[in-house]
């Protein structure tokens, strides 16, 4: 089922949905499923799973750095296929410009539609570790907008060479990326809105948030979004901390505030267990403010561990 479906019929009770990131290479999925398992009882009516470009790892060799492509967590529409079945949960796939053609996209959702997947979260995806800048692959999209408009001319049975006829034609519901405190980089946040406009403009039926710690980021997000005509549901995804050193790298990474009362619980603990502790208990009271503010579906980042999401969801639903 569509998750635009999912959430008109829980008649304004907030669902409870969360990420997950395929495992290494190499791995077994009974390790994801162990992770899945516990969240099963708050009835995720869809689970989102990550999909992971491909890049360069260096191994040494003879004492000279080596450089090689790879993919190191593949797999993303197979997990989805694999949860699905399993759990009869819907699934979203992230479907990446960066690192496909538009024809690996075109067979990529072909599959998708073949599996029974009704949903979709188109992305762009990052510049590579060497690049300053996204760089899309040789006849590639550029922008998640491109990619929203190949979904939807698949969505009106046009493929990207018309040899075939589609006879049962897909209908994806689209997912796309907002950012409460702006996309690292674009100009301003009301750019980044019409941009995200534009996306909704080409199909995408909802947006996903980037994590925030300041409700007030995403309250005001969505009312900037309201005021530039943007109607669709805007979902909040949620992060708990979970070791101190995320104070370092979130802000770097995805270029965000954190609370200064974040902050300093979290630099007091001695242990990421009481660092872990105090994320929980910070999403909880997140949560409870989404909650009450009718937000459609709290999304959470599970990074591939369940047992924190598992407190927030027992405090939540
Ligand atoms: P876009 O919407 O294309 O925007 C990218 C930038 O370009 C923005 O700054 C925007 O303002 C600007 N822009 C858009 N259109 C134009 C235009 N016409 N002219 C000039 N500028 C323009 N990454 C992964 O690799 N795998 C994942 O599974 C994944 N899942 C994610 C899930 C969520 C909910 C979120 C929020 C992010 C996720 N990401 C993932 C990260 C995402 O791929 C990056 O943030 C990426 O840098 C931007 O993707 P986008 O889809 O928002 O891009």
């Amino acid at each position: 089922m569509k998750i635009t479906e999912h959430i008109r019929k829980s008649d304004g009770k907030t669902l409870f949905s969360f990420e997950i990131i395929p495992p290494k290479k190499g791995k077994n999925i009974k390790e994801l499923y162990n992770n899945i398992d516990p969240l099963m009882e708050f009835k995720p009516p869809f689970i989102d799973v990550t999909t992971s470009r491909e890049e360069f790892v260096y191994v040494e060799k003879a004492g000279l750095l080596d450089r090689k492509l790879t993919r190191m967590r593949p797999g993303t529409l197979g997990i989805c296929a694999a949860i699905k079945h399993k759990y009869e949960v819907d699934t979203v796939p992230h479907v990446l410009c960066g690192g496909f053609t538009k024809e690996e996209t075109e067979y990529l959702l072909v599959d998708c539609h073949y599996l029974g997947i009704d949903n979709v979260m188109a992305l762009r995806g990052d510049a590579m570790s060497h690049q300053k800048y996204f760089e899309p692959s040789k006849n590639g999209h550029l922008y998640a907008k491109d990619l929203v408009t190949q979904i939807q001319n698949l969505n009106k049975g046009k493929y990207l060479h018309d040899v075939i006829e589609a006879e049962n034609k897909a209908d994806f519901c689209i997912g796309v990326a907002g950012y409460p405190e702006k996309h690292l980089e674009a100009p301003s946040l009301q750019t980044d809105l019409k941009r995200l406009k534009e996306k909704v403009k080409a199909g995408a039926d909802y947006v996903v948030t980037q994590m925030f710690f300041d409700n007030k980021k995403y309250f005001e997000f969505v009312k900037a979004a309201r005021a530039i005509g943007i109607t669709v549901p805007i979902i909040p995804g949620i992060k708990p901390i979970a070791v101190k050193r995320h104070l370092q790298i979130l802000p770097q990474v995805f270029r965000i505030d954190l609370p200064e009362e974040l902050i300093l619980e979290v630099e007091k603990c001695s242990t990421n267990a009481a660092v872990r502790e105090v994320g929980v208990s910070w999403a909880i009271a997140q949560s409870k403010e989404l909650l009450a503010a009718g937000v459609p579906v709290l999304h959470y980042y599970s990074m591939g561990k369940s047992s924190n999401i598992k407190k927030i969801a027992s405090a939540i639903f």
